[in-house]
This record gives structure tokens, sequence and C-alpha cells, in this order.
């Protein structure tokens, strides 16, 4: 049989070795940070919005110059995502393929560590635009500490750890994308889980708010205290020990301020993986992981975060300890708490230490990208590949044709993989034995081209070749910001259904504005879609963001007749907080707020979060 796709093979390697103005490059895409974004779309913000070359924010924000704030400093989590960048450069050499990629330009976001064989590099992502949702109002405002009492919070942390300097708190009262910018009188840093305890049983018998937070990398706003400036925020990011690593159970027990990216590594030097991959992964801590049920690109195959945890270390409200670190695989013993703080945002307890599940490291990881035909052929060839593969098959992600236009315009440095055009594009990565990956992997794209499920295919010869590959994937949302506004939805379906949630949306999103251009991608395996929505060429920005709200509820809609959920990973926060109530059956809602009220009856934790009371 003729092959259709074009192999990227090992003779068009060159080795690259550490390269000066490489190093650069990285270090500069890594110091990029979003401008900020005033409380709501103006005409002429979107001049200040954007990615920007500098170690610090520019002056004050509307929503900032309204809570009083002083121009805030660049976030801690931008400051460990350069670390993470920084080291990574100093990778001594990499294989890449210049018929593939542009060598001096190309910045991949998946490369090779010297610890193991591929590390995702987090990359910063564009969030410029603002949306109808963004508000720092307060939302449910508990009683403001006065100064004697939080002298009293501060002396449990000791004063090094206690911030009240507004300059000094500003990189923890913004979020990503300025959709949210807070106020808060005291920013507090535990060093220990007693602390915690201590911290949370003088808010409840005082009534004062508490809002936890880790990296910082939340996308719904849940991490920000609201702008009444009457909540203290709880700082895990001291509690970054491993406490313990075991090889023989496939278990690691880390403190919840530990990075996604320094659990991996720990995982990895007792020869382990710790599949959770996020590309906030430099920054995002376990703690908010866990608290937000990340996804990321390994679920399929290895589950969310809810999936890899097998206990928990969690404060309650009232300040008591829930000690649930277990390393069993099974335990009946009635209602599972565990689940229960996975993905409550901070609203139900304060997550101090966790229990993760590792997994053997796949000798091998074999990835290609493909182009395919039509809509059509989208579900038939993951069947085909999770027949093919099996558990073999470690990610199915896919971007339209124009999606993929969007990135090779906008991005430096990257390059289409293949020559024609084509509506749909996967990459896919199969992980095995050496050997069996690539093997699986050419025997699939064969399978497909013979059934007419594919038209052609690019395989990647190298980690190099691999990492291009994954940055035209990974840099789907920042190549949006090259084309004027975009408006976001993070939703699922049942796998079988994406083809008719993308045809569906996509008439609602015309009737409501006319050549607005849908650019849907995502983890097509997990049914988790990213359904974004490009403004049509020509209109005024602040016009199409305007229908933010309009557009959410059509494609919500659609969402909801196909039996999907509006936050398929990142949560509700303040972002979703209406629509949940809207969306979800009254049972539901009332099953919540009972859950929430038992265990936080005062809600002192992260109010006016996730759900309103
Ligand atoms: C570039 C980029 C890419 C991303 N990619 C993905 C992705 O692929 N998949 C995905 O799922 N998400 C993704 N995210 C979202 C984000 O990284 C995740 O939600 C992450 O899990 C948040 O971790 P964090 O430590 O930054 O939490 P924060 O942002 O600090 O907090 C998030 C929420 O968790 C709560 N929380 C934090 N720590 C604790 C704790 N110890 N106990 C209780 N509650 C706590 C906070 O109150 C808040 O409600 C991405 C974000 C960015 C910026």
């Amino acid at each position: 049989m003729e092959r259709h796709w074009e192999v990227l093979s090992p003779e068009h390697d060159m080795v690259w070795q550490a390269d000066p103005q490489r190093e650069r490059q990285l270090e500069a895409a890594a110091a990029f940070e979003p401008a900020p974004v005033a409380g709501r779309c103006t005409p002429g913000d979107g001049a200040t919005r954007g990615w920007r070359m500098s170690g610090r924010s520019p002056p004050t924000s509307e929503s900032a110059a309204k809570a009083g704030e002083k121009a805030p400093a660049a976030a801690p989590a931008m400051k460990s995502r350069r670390a993470a960048a920084q080291r990574r450069a100093k990778t001594p050499a990499r294989a890449i393929n210049r018929n593939f990629c542009n060598r001096d330009f190309c910045v991949p976001a998946r490369m090779p560590d010297k610890d193991g064989p591929r590390v995702r590099r987090p990359v910063p992502v564009s969030y410029a635009n603002s949306s109808p949702f963004m508000t720092s109002s307060s939302d449910r405002p508990a009683t403001a500490p006065d100064a004697r009492l939080i002298a009293r919070f501060a002396a449990i942390v000791g004063a090094d750890h206690a911030i009240t300097d507004t300059s000094e708190q500003a990189p923890f009262l913004r979020e990503w994308r300025d959709l949210y910018v807070g106020r808060t009188p005291l920013i507090v840093k535990p060093g220990s889980t007693e602390e915690v305890s201590r911290l949370l049983a003088l808010a409840n018998a005082e009534g004062v708010g508490v809002v936890a937070q880790g990296g910082n990398t939340g996308l719904v706003g849940g991490q920000i205290p609201s702008a009444a400036g009457t909540e203290i925020v709880v700082s895990l990011a001291r509690m970054n020990r491993i406490r313990s690593v075991d090889p023989a159970g496939s278990t690691i027990t880390v403190e919840a301020g530990v990075t996604l990216a320094d659990a991996q590594h720990a995982a990895r030097a007792a020869g382990r993986l710790f599949p959770l991959s996020l590309a906030s992964e430099g920054s995002a801590t376990i703690g908010g992981c866990l608290a937000t049920n990340a996804g990321g690109v390994a679920v399929l195959s290895y589950g969310t975060a809810r999936a890899l945890t097998s206990g928990l270390e969690v404060v309650l409200a009232d300040g008591r300890v829930w000690d649930g670190l277990k390393a069993l695989k099974k335990d009946n013993t009635g209602y599972d708490l565990r689940d229960l703080f996975i993905g409550s945002e901070g609203t139900l307890g304060i997550i101090t230490a966790a229990t993760l599940r590792l997994h053997p490291e796949p000798q091998e990881r074999a990835t290609a990208f493909a182009a395919l035909p039509n809509l059509d052929a989208l579900l038939p060839f993951f069947r085909l590949a999770e027949t093919h593969a099996g558990s073999a098959l470690t990610a199915f992600e896919f971007m339209s044709g124009l999606l993929l236009a969007f990135v090779t315009r906008h991005i430096p440095g990257t390059r289409r993989p293949l020559a024609g055009e084509a509506p749909w594009f996967v990459l896919l990565e199969i992980s095995g034995a050496q050997g069996n990956a690539s093997a699986l992997r050419d025997s699939l794209l064969a399978r497909a081209a013979e059934e007419g499920l594919i038209t052609d295919a690019a395989v990647a010869a190298s980690l190099q070749q691999a990492a291009d590959l994954w940055r035209l994937r990974e840099a789907a949302s920042e190549a949006q910001k090259g084309e004027g506004g975009s408006i976001k939805h993070d939703i699922s379906v049942p796998v079988s259904r994406i083809p008719d949630f993308l045809v569906s949306a996509g008439d609602a999103v015309e009737r409501i504005c006319p050549g607005a251009r849908p650019v849907p991608f995502g983890h097509f395996g997990d049914g988790n879609v990213h359904y974004n929505i490009s403004q049509p060429p020509g209109m005024a920005r602040e016009a199409f963001l305007a229908l933010w709200d309009t557009m959410a509820r059509a494609v919500h809609d659609v969402v909801v007749s196909l039996g999907g959920s509006i936050s398929a990973e990142h949560g509700i926060g303040r972002l979703k907080r209406d629509e949940l109530v809207r969306v979800k059956s009254p049972v539901e809602i009332d099953l919540m707020r009972r859950i929430k009220t038992a265990l936080d009856p005062k809600g002192i934790l992260n109010p006016g979060k996730l759900l309103e009371l």
C-alpha cells in the first residue's frame, strides 16, 4: 500500500547543541506576562492587553484602581515558570528536523530533560480577552478582621510569613488573565498543617472568610479574594515538602504547596511516573490541582487528578484535621470523603497533603499529527485508535484547520507539519515498550489511511519533533489573540456526541453573530472541547465580547441537551457560579448546599465561590 503520510525520518535530523540565541529566546518566552485588563470591556483598553515582555505588570487597571491598590508586581507563578524555563533551557543537546521546524524561532512546549525522556515546559498562554463575567465585586462579605485580629492571625505563622503591605500582596490578588482582582487585609503563609489548623480555628470562631491559594493559575477566579477586602488569603506556597516516596507501593506523599512539576520530578527520580500534566505545571500546586480536579493531556490513559489520588490530609473549617492519607486501592467504608474534597475548590476544607498514585514510566512515546478529510472521520478515527492501541493510546487531541492556521500565522517558529489543507487535525500519542509504540502508531496510521479516515500524517522521529508537534496544540489558546476578541468555553459531552455538539453549537453561534469563527480544540478522547470563538474579521472587539453571556448560554444549552458539563476541567469558581445554578437540577444544587452547610456552617471557606448560599 502506498504511504500517504510524510515520514520525518532521522536522516533529516541535526543535533542542536546549546545555543545562546536559543536560550535567550526560551528565557524571553518565559518572561511573557499578561498585560492588565480593565474591569470591563471598554473602548481603547485593547491596547494594554496581551502578553508583553516585562518583569513587572504595567500601571493600575481600572479594577485595581477601584480597589485602591498599587500597580501589581509580577505574579509568583510567573517567577516560578521563568525559573523552570531557565532550568530547562540548560538542557544540553536536542535533535530537531529542519524540514519541520524553523530552528531559529521554534520554542517547543515539550522537550527532553536531563532527568527524563520528556518534560512539558510551562507555556505562557495569552489571555487577551476580558469578559462580561469579569468582576471584582464582593459576593458575600464576611466580617472584616480588625487590627487586633489580624495580629492574632499573623502571630500563628510568624511576622515573616504574614503580608499586609499592598505592593507585596499584589501578585497574589490578580489572576493570570486579569479577569479578577481582589483585596485582602492579610496574606498568611503557614509552614505546617498545625498552623493551618490554628488559622482556620480562629477564622471560624471570629467569622472571617478564608481563601486558599496554591500557584494562582486557576482559570475561574476561585483563588482570588473579593474586592471587599474582608477575607484573608492562606497561601500554601511554604508547604512544599515531599513527605515520602514509595516506589514499591507506587505512591508519593506530598504537601499541598508542592508544584506539579516538582511532584513529577520526585516520582521520576524514584523511577516512576506521576502522569498528571498541564501547561501550568511549573506553578500549579498539588493542592490546587486536587481542589480543581485538574485534567490536562494525559487523562485519556490515567484519569483526572481524582483518579491519581489515593488519600488526603484536610483541615476542616473549624480547624480539625482529617488524616485520610491512605495508600489503599480499595476502601469501602462508607461515604468517600476524599472524593468530596477533590474538586471542592477550597469551599469545604484546606488540603494540606496528599498521597498520589504513581505509574510505570513508558519506555517510548510515539507521536503523530494527522489530517482528517471531514468531521465525520473524527469519531471513527478515535475508535480505531482506541481499538488498535488499547490502553497504549495516551493522547488524542484535536483541533480545527482554521485554528492550525491561526497557530502558524501568529506563533513564531511554528509551521505546518503537512503540506495540504484539512478541516480537522489530530495529534495522537501512543506509549509503550521500546519499539512497540512506534510500530503501533505506524500500523494505526496505515489502517486509518486505508479506511479513508485520514488523508495525510506526519510522525515525529525524535523527541524534539514530538515537542514541536505538541507546540502546535499547546499554542492553540495563545494563537487566538492574534485574531481579535475570543469567547471561550471549557465543556464536555459524551465522546460520541462531540460531532453533534460541534454542528449544533456552530449553528447557535452563527445565529447570534453571523461570521463569528469557532475554533474548537481539546482532549477529544475525554469528550472535552475548548469551544473558543474568534470574532468576525472587521467587527469591533468590544461589540463581540459584549455577546459573551448570550453566546455562553447558547453553547451551554447545547451542552446540556447532549448530557454534557459546562466545566470539563477548570472548575466553577466565580466565572461559572451563576451558570451552575441554571444548568444543574434543583436536587443537585440542594444537595451541594447541604454538603457545604454541613462542613462549613459559618460559610468562611472561599465565600462566594462555586455555590451561592
Ligand atoms: C497556561 C495554563 C494552562 C492550564 N492548563 C490546564 C489544563 O490543561 N487542565 C486543567 O485542568 N487546568 C489547566 N489550567 C488551570 C490551572 O492550572 C489548574 O486549575 C490548577 O489545578 C490550579 O492549581 P493552582 O495551584 O494554581 O491553584 P490556584 O489557582 O491557586 O487555586 C485554584 C482553586 O483551588 C483552591 N485551592 C488552591 N489550593 C488549595 C488547597 N491547598 N486546598 C483547598 N483549596 C485550594 C483555590 O481556592 C481555588 O479555588 C491551566 C492554567 C494555565 C494558566
